[in-house]
């Protein structure tokens, strides 16, 4: 079975298995694994932000991120198609007592400038306070460019609002447009990042961003019920994975921009070319019919409907590819 379901299916490779068997470990809640506080020191020196806190998962770091950006009664603007508010099961709501203000996003991701700006709410008790603004790179697979997010956390630096990045896949977007990940992290006060997603690891994220930030941030992860103990096995995977699956993502990248080559003249299918890693196949009705059903009996797994979404990863070498192609073409 070929899984482009998402590239959280990977397995962890023998190599990285062998780093988190190998790996020295303590008590982290008492602050006393070692494997977890290197792997602390090395994201906030690679996203340039003076501390970081490793998490469970991806949606606990921005949960965490948003509680301690804001309080009860506080508001976040985020785009209405964005992970933190369509995709974590409304905590920022459920948990933070944060009201989300979800705006519209154009094909490429960003809200619009003028959007964010007439979303802040005047000082006045009608309203929630304005406190955040959230975005996401990469969205959808799509790289945001790197002037809007300079201009936009400039725009709420302007107003007095506090910045967070879900930079999920953001080794994805330093990748398809050579900048650092601290450059596209610079105008953000925090930024998370997931070890789960291309980076291959079974498990964890990272939070990035001020000391008393993350302090605040380690308290709600206490609370959240992600104190971990022993964690350096996953912290192990992280560090095994930032030093053997970031350069590999061109691979990933260069997957997909041949499902997206290989499928494009099919008739009744348009496909437009991948940014990163995640491939968006636009079918007509005729061809939708029960196809994510149809590509799993002839063996090849995704999501969708009629828009199929094709994600790479770590696990697919070119054959897989091809083969992925093959039952892709026969299929539709
Ligand atoms: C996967 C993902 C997350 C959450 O990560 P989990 O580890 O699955 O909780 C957050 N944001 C984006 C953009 C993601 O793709």
């Amino acid at each position: 079975m070929i899984d482009l379901r998402s590239d959280t299916v990977t397995r962890p490779t023998a190599a990285m298995r062998a780093a988190m068997a190998a790996a020295e470990v303590g008590d982290d809640v008492f602050g006393d694994d070692p494997t977890v506080n290197a792997l602390q020191a090395r994201v906030a020196a690679l996203l340039d932000k003076p501390a970081a806190l490793f998490m469970p998962s991806g949606t606990q770091s921005n949960l965490c991120a948003l509680m301690a950006h804001c309080q009860r009664g506080d508001e976040f603007l985020v785009g209405q198609m964005a992970h933190t508010y369509r995709w974590e099961g409304g905590g920022a709501a459920v948990l933070g007592s944060i009201q989300p203000q979800p705006l519209p996003q154009g094909a490429d991701g960003c809200i619009a400038l003028a959007e964010i700006e007439a979303a802040i709410k005047p000082d006045d008790p009608h309203f929630a306070r304005t406190r955040l603004l959230a975005l996401e790179n990469t969205w959808g697979g799509q790289v945001l460019p790197l002037d809007y997010l300079d201009a936009a956390t400039a725009l709420a630096r302007r107003h007095g609002l506090a910045t967070h990045l879900d930079g999920a896949r953001l080794f994805n977007a330093a990748l398809a447009t050579g900048q650092s990940v601290a450059r596209i992290a610079r105008g953000f006060d925090s930024v998370s990042v997931c070890f789960s997603k291309g980076l291959g690891a079974p498990a964890g994220s990272a939070l990035a961003g001020p000391a008393d930030f993350i302090a605040r941030a380690h308290r709600i992860r206490k609370m959240l019920g992600g104190g971990l103990r022993q964690a350096g096995v996953l912290a192990a995977a992280a560090l095994h994975a930032l030093d053997h699956h970031v350069a590999r993502l061109a691979q990933d990248h260069a997957h997909a921009h041949r499902l997206a080559g290989g499928l494009a003249g099919l008739p009744g299918v348009s496909v437009s070319p991948p940014q990163t890693n995640i491939v968006f196949v636009d079918l007509d009705p005729a061809r939708a019919a029960g196809v994510v059903d149809r590509l799993q009996a002839a063996g090849l797994l995704c999501t969708g409907g009629q828009r199929l979404r094709l994600v790479t990863h770590l696990d697919l070498g070119p054959e897989d590819i091809e083969q992925a192609l093959r039952i892709l073409r026969a299929t539709l």
